[in-house]
C-alpha cells in the first residue's frame, strides 16, 4: 500500500440526516490539509471517522497499517488533576514505556513547545495558549504519523493564534508527519494548508480542493497571490454556506 491517507467515498448519516456524500481525497505522508467549511456541515464527523472513533457510512478510510494517529481538540482535552508533565507522559505511559525514556521524552517536548517551568502546574494554573501547546506536547509525543486537529486555534486571541499557527508548521517542518486541520478561519487555512478543502452542502460533499501555492510562507502574506487565494477560499465558504442552509432549511 501506498505511504498515504485515502478516504474514498466516504458517506456518513445520522438516522435520515445524510451529513457526508461523497468525500474522497488523498494525503501523501508529510503533507497538510486544512478543511474548511460552514458550522454544523459535517467537519468534526469527517475527523472522528479518519480518527476511528466513529465508524464510516459507506465508502472507506485507509492508511498504511502502522500509521499512528493523535486527534487534538478544540476544548484541549486536557486532564485537570494532572500536571502539565503528567498530562504530557499520559500517551506513553499507556503505551508500557518506562519511566525513564518517560521524563525524557517529556523533557524534550517541554522544550520544543517552550514550555519549560511550568511542568508542575495544572492545566486550571495555565493560559489558553498555554494549554494548548500542552495539548499538542501530548499529541506529539507518540510521535504520530498523522495528527487531526479540530479548530485548535479557535478559541485563542489572535496574537496567540498567530504564534501557536507558526509553531505547530515549525514542529512539522521537523518530522515527517501529515496533518488535517479544521478551521473555519480563511487565513488559517491558507497558512496552514499545503492543500485546502471547503466542505460543503447538505449532505456535505467537496466544493473545492486547492494546492496553495502560498502554505506555510509568512512573507507571502502580502502578495497578489495571497489575497487571491483568500477571496477564492473566502467565496467557496460562502457558496457553502448558503448551498448548506438552502438545502436544510
Ligand atoms: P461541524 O464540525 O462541521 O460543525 P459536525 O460534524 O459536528 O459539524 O456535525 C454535522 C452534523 O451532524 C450536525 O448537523 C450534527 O448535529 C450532526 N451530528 C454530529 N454528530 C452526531 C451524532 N452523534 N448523532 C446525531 N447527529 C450528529
Ligand atoms: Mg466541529
Amino acid at each position: 500500500m501506498s505511504d498515504m491517507l485515502r478516504v474514498d467515498a466516504l458517506g456518513k448519516r445520522f438516522g435520515e440526516h445524510v451529513v457526508l456524500k461523497d468525500v474522497s481525497f488523498s494525503l501523501p505522508a508529510g503533507a497538510s490539509l486544512a478543511v474548511i467549511g460552514p458550522s454544523g456541515c459535517g467537519k468534526s464527523t469527517l475527523l472522528s471517522i479518519i480518527a476511528s472513533l466513529t465508524p464510516a457510512g459507506s465508502g472507506s478510510v485507509a492508511m498504511p497499517q502502522q500509521w499512528k494517529t493523535a486527534f487534538i481538540l478544540q476544548d484541549y482535552g486536557l486532564f485537570p488533576w494532572k500536571t502539565v508533565r503528567d498530562n504530557l507522559a499520559l500517551p506513553l505511559q499507556l503505551g508500557g514505556v518506562g519511566r525513564k525514556e518517560r521524563s525524557c521524552a517529556v523533557n524534550a517536548m517541554l522544550k520544543e513547545l517552550g514550555l519549560e517551568g511550568l511542568e508542575t502546574r495544572f492545566p486550571v494554573q495555565l493560559s489558553g495558549g498555554q494549554r494548548q501547546r500542552v495539548a499538542i506536547g501530548r499529541a506529539l509525543i507518540s510521535r504520530p504519523d498523522l495528527l487531526l486537529m479540530d479548530e485548535p486555534f479557535a478559541a485563542l486571541d489572535a496574537i496567540t493564534r498567530e504564534h501557536l499557527q507558526n509553531l505547530l508548521l515549525s514542529v512539522w517542518q521537523r518530522r515527517h508527519m501529515s496533518f488535517i486541520l479544521v478551521t473555519h478561519n480563511v487565513a488559517e487555512a491558507v497558512f496552514l494548508g499545503r492543500s485546502i478543502m471547503v466542505l460543503g452542502g447538505s449532505p456535505a460533499t467537496t466544493r473545492l480542493w486547492l494546492d496553495n501555492p502560498c502554505f506555510g510562507n509568512a512573507s507571502s502574506r502580502n502578495s497578489d497571490a495571497y489575497f487571491s487565494l483568500i477571496r477564492k477560499v473566502h467565496d467557496a465558504l460562502e457558496d457553502a454556506k448558503n448551498m448548506t442552509e438552502k438545502e436544510t432549511s
